[in-house]
């Protein structure tokens, strides 16, 4: 076992009270000390370092419990900001947000034709236009970090995104040469996973899945994500539901679980030959609410395809909880039930398993991608101090 250098103890507690200053939002140093065990000594030199680089502030005085009121600690959320990218199949959302991963602007450019390169100048010109529109602070952009609907691997290189056909993209090197800081890219579903552990702590075995303009999913067990060997474990969306397909799936297979089960295809099944048809999930909602028989069947098959698909994961699982996004169930919430009156587990003794709508819905995978950034910036910087 490799022991730990005390210059590596050091970075090790600093990061453990700056964790504590971000989830704790205010604290005073007695409190730092009693809940990470730390003694006070050692609190009150790594608060001073901490105060003298600008990541953290004194704030007003807190509660006394007998003695003198303590000075309480917050995080300085404006000493840097990070771009949080979700790097969808029909559009590109660009977003900035605080050190404490609250949003404080985005945009928005549709992905065009299927060339990367031209998508890829778009979105460079897209982060210059916020970077150029920060206020100035002391440490300016932290750090990029990139949600993609598709096959990343460990290394953070893109390795397939079926529905734009883009193949071996190493999009993170490209935007640090373009940039010059940090750069994390990762699959949509696995960052939104991580967003929603953060959200419920509780929950250590749990699925995350988000229908979409395309199905993700990311994968808890043990309270951590599962990635696999080469990093796409959670690439469920190609799992076969229908060997009798004969329409090719945007990956090349045939009868992929996504094939039927994404807003897109739900929209197109929806529309099809439609009097008047639907512009976006809102007004799909709307015509299923009002009983628009064609809106209804479609609707009908795509709960078909996704109770199996869910019930299927369940066997492979065993998730506590499933955690479903979809600008869909956030427009009729009451499906949700549907499908877990459509989930049919004979041989567990389950009755059916627990669904929940995302709280943090469209914003889940962004939210993940700032936390890595913000995590990376603060790792490094406390091992430079
Ligand atoms: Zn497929």
């Amino acid at each position: 076992m490799k022991l730990l250098q005390t210059k590596d103890i050091r970075a090790r507690n600093r990061m453990q009270i700056m964790q504590q200053l971000i989830q704790c939002k205010e604290v005073s140093r007695a409190e730092i000390a009693e809940i990470t065990g730390l003694n006070k000594a050692t609190v009150s030199t790594i608060v001073k370092e901490l105060l003298d680089n600008g990541f953290i502030v004194e704030t007003a005085m807190g509660v006394s419990t007998g003695g003198r009121k303590p000075i309480m600690l917050t995080q300085q959320a404006d000493a840097g900001y990070c771009i949080a990218v979700d790097l969808n199949v029909t559009h590109i959302q660009v977003t900035v947000t605080d050190l404490a991963n609250r949003f404080c602007a985005e945009s928005s450019v549709p992905v065009k034709g299927e060339s990367f390169k031209q998508n890829f100048q778009r979105l460079c010109g897209e982060i210059h236009q916020l970077v150029e529109k920060r206020p100035p602070s002391r440490y300016g952009l932290i750090g990029i970090s990139v949600a993609v609907r598709g096959v990343v691997d460990l290394d953070g290189v893109i390795r397939f995104i079926p529905k734009l056909k883009w193949r071996d993209t190493d999009l993170k090197t490209l935007l640090h040469q373009e940039f010059q800081v940090p750069v994390y890219v990762d699959n949509d579903g696995d960052l939104a996973a991580m967003a929603e552990r953060r959200e419920n702590p509780g929950w250590d075995e749990m699925l995350v899945l988000s229908v979409d303009d395309v199905l993700s999913a990311g994968l808890v067990s043990h309270g951590k994500l599962v990635r696999g060997y080469l990093g796409f474990a959670n690439a469920v969306g190609h799992h076969i539901l229908n060997c009798k397909e004969t329409r090719p799936c945007n990956c090349g297979k045939y009868g992929c679980w996504e094939q039927y089960c994404s807003c897109l295809t739900l929209l197109e099944a929806a529309n099809r030959g439609a009097e008047h048809p639907s512009g976006s999930m809102e007004e799909l909602a709307e015509r299923i609410r009002i009983g628009d028989s064609q809106a209804q069947q479609a609707l009908r098959e795509f709960l078909d395809y996704l109770s199996i698909g869910i019930t299927n994961l369940i066997f492979v699982l065993n998730s506590e909880v499933i955690i479903l996004n979809s600008r869909l169930f956030s427009a009729l919430p009451e499906l949700v039930e549907e499908v877990q009156r459509r989930i049919i587990l004979p041989i567990t003794g389950l009755g059916t398993q627990t669904i929940y709508l995302s709280k943090l819905g469209q914003r889940a995978a962004l939210t993940g991608a700032a936390a890595v950034a913000i995590e990376g910036f603060y790792s490094n910087c406390m091992e430079q101090l």
